[in-house]
């Protein structure tokens, strides 16, 4: 499948998901719910994307999507953070990237 079709579902998932933020939101502010807020609010807006306030590195729909992006690019100019090795494919993990030199796993840098 194109990478684009699978980035567009992703996008049409945060738009899904900030939707019932908006909702769930309203229902924790009416009920004066900190609970709700903290446990239910604060990861749903931190899952979104990376605008949410929140002081958290914890992943989020935009990095997924710029990980399949990087994967797009095929990684040309990708190294390892570990020895600067050439990343490529390993074989048998199906999506997961290691270094050709190190082996290490190589994870996707999130942009800031
Ligand atoms: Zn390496």
């Amino acid at each position: 499948m194109d990478p684009q079709e699978h980035i567009d579902t992703i996008t049409a998932a945060q738009e899904l998901i900030a939707e019932a933020l908006t909702m769930l939101q309203g229902v924790a502010r009416s009920t004066r719910n900190g609970w709700a807020e903290n446990y239910i609010i604060a990861p749903l807006s931190i899952l979104i994307n990376g605008e949410h306030g929140y002081i958290s590195r914890d992943a989020n729909l935009d990095d997924w999507i710029k990980s399949l992006l990087d994967d797009e690019d095929e990684g040309a100019d990708d190294a390892c953070p570990f020895c600067d090795g050439p990343v490529g494919q390993d074989p048998t993990r199906p999506g997961v990237a290691i270094c050709q030199h190190c082996a290490e796993p190589v994870a996707f840098t999130p942009a800031n």
